[in-house]
C-alpha cells in the first residue's frame, strides 16, 4: 500500500483516463486540464523528480519522453518529422516550480497557443 497518487493510478486503485501505455510508462489526462490537450506521462516505477529519475534510470526517462512525444502525435500536435502545430513538455520539480505530486510526471500541453515566459 502506498500513499502516492500516481503509483495508485498505475496500480489501478484510482481511476485514470489512460491515453497511452507502454511496458514501463503510463499516460493519462490531467483532471484539471490547462489546455485542450493536457496529458500526464509517468514512469510506472516511483521516482520523485526528473532529476532523480535520470540519475537512477536514464533509459526510463528517455522512455517517458518518447511516450510524451507519442501522445503528442496521437493528439495531432506533432508528427515524427515536424513539431507542428506544436506542444509543450513540462516537468515541474520542487516547490517553487509548483510540483504537487511527488512522482515524476511530464505534462504534455497543446491545442492552443501557449505563452512564454510561464507564470
Ligand atoms: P504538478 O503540479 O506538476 O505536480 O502536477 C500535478 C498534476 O496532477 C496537476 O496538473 C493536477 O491537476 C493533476 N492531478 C491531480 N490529481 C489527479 C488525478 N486524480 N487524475 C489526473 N490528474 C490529476
Ligand atoms: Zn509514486
Amino acid at each position: 500500500m502506498t500513499d502516492c497518487l500516481f503509483c495508485r493510478m498505475v496500480a489501478g486503485e484510482i481511476p485514470a483516463d489512460v491515453v497511452h501505455e507502454t511496458e514501463r510508462t503510463l499516460a493519462f489526462r490531467d483532471i484539471a486540464p490547462q489546455a485542450p490537450t493536457h496529458v500526464l506521462v509517468v514512469p510506472k516505477d516511483h521516482h520523485a523528480t526528473a532529476g532523480l529519475l535520470v540519475g537512477a534510470d536514464p533509459q526510463l526517462l528517455a522512455e517517458v519522453v518518447a511516450a510524451a512525444h507519442a501522445v503528442a502525435v496521437q493528439e495531432g500536435l506533432a508528427t515524427d518529422e515536424a513539431p507542428e502545430p506544436g506542444y509543450r513538455l513540462v516537468f515541474n520539480s520542487g516547490p517553487q516550480a509548483g510540483q504537487t505530486v511527488h512522482h515524476v510526471h511530464g505534462h504534455v500541453l497543446g491545442g492552443r497557443a501557449l505563452t512564454w515566459p510561464p507564470g
